[in-house]
C-alpha cells in the first residue's frame, strides 16, 4: 500500500485510526502529535526509517540523538514544513515552531516581529502580553539587531506563545546561549509551560538540559526513537538525584558516548 502523508495543514481532519478508546500517549485522535511509519530519505541516505512516535497533551518530551540522527528532520516534518515524508502524521494546531537561530525580521521591530502573520482582531496587544510573559517588554520597539541572544531567544519564544500553540517544538534553541543565559531560558521555558500547557517536543544535544526540563527523554537513532525514558523527578530537578544520575548514564550508553563527553553529539 502507498505511504501516505498528513500533513500538519490537513490535519483538521479526523486521523485514520479507531477512536475507540485511545490514551492520549497513543497515536490517535487524543495526542498532540502523532506520527506512524514516518521515512524520509535524502537520496539515498535514509534518515527517518518507519519512525513511530506519539506526544500527550501538555506533555514535555525531550528528543536527543547524535548530530545528522533525524532530529530536525523529524521536527521539520511535526512542523508541516516537509512536503516529502512518508507515512502517517497528525499535529491538529496549532503549531508553534522556535529554532537555534532566532529567525527575527529585521527591518521589523522586536513588537511587530511579534504580532507578524497573527490573525486575531488584536494582534499589538496579544504581542505585548507575550513580549511581557518573556520579560520583554522594554524591548518592543528596539531593532532585533540590537538584542542580545538570549532578548533574541525570548523574543522568538514570545512569536510562538503568541498562536497558543497546541504544540511547541523548539530545536535546539538554547545551544547557543551561554551557560547562565541558558539556565534562566530554561526556567522561563517552564515558567511558559506551566502557564500555557502546550504539548513541547524540545530537540537538544545537551542530555542534561533534556534531564533539567523534560517528562519523557526521546533517542533518535537509526531513523527511529530508540529509547524512551519517563523521567519522574518533580521540578526543579537536583541533577544529582541518584534517579537523573542513573538515567544520564544510560542515556549517554545510548549515544555511545562516554559520561562527561556531551559536547560532540
Ligand atoms: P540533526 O538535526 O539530528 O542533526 P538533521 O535532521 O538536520 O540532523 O539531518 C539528518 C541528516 O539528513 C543529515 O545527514 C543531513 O545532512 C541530512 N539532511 C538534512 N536535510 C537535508 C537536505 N535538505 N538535503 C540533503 N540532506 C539533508
Ligand atoms: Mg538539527
Amino acid at each position: 500500500m502507498a505511504p501516505r502523508l498528513r500533513s500538519v495543514e490537513q490535519s483538521s481532519e479526523r486521523p485514520v485510526v479507531p477512536a475507540a478508546a485511545s490514551p492520549a500517549h497513543a497515536p490517535g485522535p487524543g495526542a498532540a502529535a502523532w506520527v506512524r511509519g514516518l521515512s524520509r530519505a535524502f537520496g539515498s541516505r535514509v534518515v527517518l526509517d518507519h519512525l513511530d512516535l506519539a506526544i500527550a497533551p501538555g506533555e514535555f518530551v525531550a528528543l536527543i540523538g547524535r548530530s545528522g540522527s533525524g532530529k530536525s528532520t523529524l521536527l521539520r516534518a511535526l512542523a508541516g514544513l516537509d512536503r516529502e515524508v512518508t507515512g502517517e502524521l497528525s499535529a491538529p494546531g496549532p503549531v508553534s515552531v522556535a529554532f537555534q537561530d532566532p529567525r527575527l525580521v529585521p527591518w521589523k521591530k522586536v513588537l511587530a516581529n511579534v504580532a507578524l502573520g497573527l490573525r486575531i482582531a488584536d494582534p499589538q496587544t496579544a504581542a505585548r502580553t507575550a513580549l511581557d510573559e518573556v520579560g520583554l517588554t522594554g524591548r518592543a520597539s528596539a531593532w532585533p539587531g540590537t538584542l542580545s541572544g538570549g532578548e533574541a531567544q525570548r523574543a522568538s519564544l514570545a512569536r510562538a506563545l503568541v498562536r497558543e500553540p497546541r504544540l511547541l517544538l523548539l530545536d535546539e534553541p538554547f545551544s547557543a546561549l551561554d551557560a547562565l543565559t541558558r539556565i534562566t531560558m530554561h526556567r522561563l521555558v517552564l515558567r511558559l509551560w506551566a502557564a500555557h500547557r502546550p504539548a513541547v517536543l524540545l530537540v537538544t544535544h545537551d542530555v542534561d538540559e533534556a534531564l533539567a526540563l523534560a517528562d519523557r527523554v526521546l533517542v533518535l537513532g537509526e531513523g527511529r526513537i530508540a529509547q524512551s525514558s519517563p523521567v519522574t523527578v518533580p521540578r526543579p530537578r537536583d541533577r544529582d538525584h541518584p534517579d537523573l544520575v542513573a538515567l544520564r548514564l544510560r542515556l549517554l550508553t545510548e549515544l555511545g558516548v562516554p559520561a562527561g563527553e556531551t559536547d560532540e553529539l
